[in-house]
Formats: structure tokens, sequence, C-alpha cells
């Protein structure tokens, strides 16, 4: 059994009964976090408090870039309330640009998410805490632009889809990036594995968010990343229980967690 940590989890999105079904069986399957990212104010708040709840569930608060832009008055409710829970957070997230969202319309105005974003990158600077990217393809590169204006290292560019000169340039900041279960059967991801150093890529679920392959139909659980981590090992042609030490390793370091 390999220790796990899932780098990139909805946990507010799952019912609670799914809930307890997951947390009853995480030390079977050896996993020992969960990087809960939030979607708006609302689930920021509830990421916390169920975090509270069970100390595996470390909870993350931001604003995920796929949907309508937040009101002034909820972002800056979200600012503080960042501020007010800074301890208790490991990290802000989910952050991001609209990639999906703007793909069938062409009159898509990005600027006010990328404004959005920079606060985020800000805010995290100034809290001194990681920053979790939704940006994918070209909008890894708009991110890569924010960061260096502020000098921010910690950042994971999860779920990364790009071409290889984005991802030369993310890793060339030493920024992370993860990968999900999708491994197991999407070539685009296979690619970017054998590119990036073990070093710089962790794994997580995105979950609920639902896989194809030998996942179809099943319930997304963390324990799937003990086969996207046997994935890994192969196209590395490293030792499984090697890989997974140091994916462990590295995602504890990056955030910080004392597990
Ligand atoms: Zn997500």
């Amino acid at each position: 059994m390999f220790n796990m940590i899932d780098a990139h989890i909805h946990w507010d999105a799952y019912s609670p009964g799914q809930r307890t079904g997951i947390l009853d069986s995480l030390d079977t399957h050896g996993i020992r976090a969960m990087i809960a990212v939030s979607m708006n104010l609302k689930s920021s708040r509830e990421t916390l408090d169920l975090s509270v709840m069970d100390g595996r569930v470390k909870a993350a608060a931001g604003f995920h870039p796929e949907q309508e832009l937040p009101s002034e008055e909820e972002i800056e409710e979200l600012f503080i309330f960042l501020d007010q829970h800074a301890e208790s957070l490991v990290a802000v997230g989910e952050v991001g640009l609209p990639y999906y969202r703007m793909q069938d319309d062409a009159d898509f105005e990005l600027k006010p998410y990328e404004e959005l974003l920079e606060r985020f990158i800000v805010k995290a600077k100034s809290l001194d805490k990681p920053i979790i990217l939704h940006c994918i393809y070209e909008h890894a590169g708009i991110a890569c632009d924010l960061l260096e204006r502020h000098s921010v290292q910690k950042a994971h560019f999860h779920w990364f889809k790009g071409e290889e000169a984005i991802l030369e340039r993310v890793l060339s900041n030493g920024y992370k990036i993860s990968v999900t279960p999708d491994l197991m059967y999407e070539e685009e991801i296979q690619k970017i594995v054998r590119k990036a150093p073990l070093d710089a890529i962790m794994v997580e679920t995105d979950g609920p968010w639902p896989f194809e392959g030998p996942f179809q139909g099943k319930m997304t659980h963390p324990r799937m990343m003990g086969q996207t981590i046997k994935c890994i090992a192969s196209i590395k042609k490293l030792d499984e229980s090697e890989v997974a030490e140091r994916i462990f390793t590295q995602s504890k370091r990056f955030y910080g967690l004392s597990i």
C-alpha cells in the first residue's frame, strides 16, 4: 500500500453519505490527506467546516473560474474569509481562468477573470500560501505572466494540460503540476508525465469528477490514485513504491502538511 495525498478534490461536492464512506476507507487505501478546494464563498465556508470535522481534510478557499464572475461584494467577503481563516486554510484555490467556458463564445471577455486571478495571486502571496490553479493550455502562460509579475513561487497547476513550451515554462519556474486518473487512458496526459520530472508531479482526483476507461461508472474515490501512481512509475520506468513515496513527500512539503 502507498501513502498518498489527493492534491485536489471537491470534498463539499460529495453527498454526506459518500463522504462518510470515503473517510471510513481512507486508512485502508493509504490516503493520508486530501486538499479540498472550493468553488466560491459558500463552498469555501462548507469546505472549511468539513475540514474541522476530519483532520485529513485540508481546506483551500477560492473561486472556480468556470462560472459567472462573482459580485464585487462576494469577492470582498471571500478575501475577508481568507484573511480570517488563514491559519486553518492550507492554500488559496481553486482559482484560475475559464478555458472551457470561453470555447464557444467569440465575444468572451477574459480580462475581468485575469484581474480577479491577479488579486488571488497577490492574496496568496501576502498570506504565504500555495495557490491552486485551473489554468490550462494558453491560459497557463497567462498565469505564468501573473505569477512572475508578483514573484510567486508556490503555484500548483492542477490537471495540467498544455503544449510542451508552456509545460517547460511552468517547470522552469519550479511550479507543480498534478495528474488525475485519466492518465490511464489519455495520451495527452501521458506525454506530459513523460516530459515532466517526477519532482514536479503530484496526484489528484478532482473528485467527484467522473472518469472513463477502467473507472467508467464508478464514483471517484481517492484510492484511484494508486493506479495513477503505477502508471507514472511505468512511464518513468521507476519502482512504484519509490514513485509513491516521492510524490507523497513532495505533496506534503508543498502544502506544508504536518502528517
Ligand atoms: Zn477542481
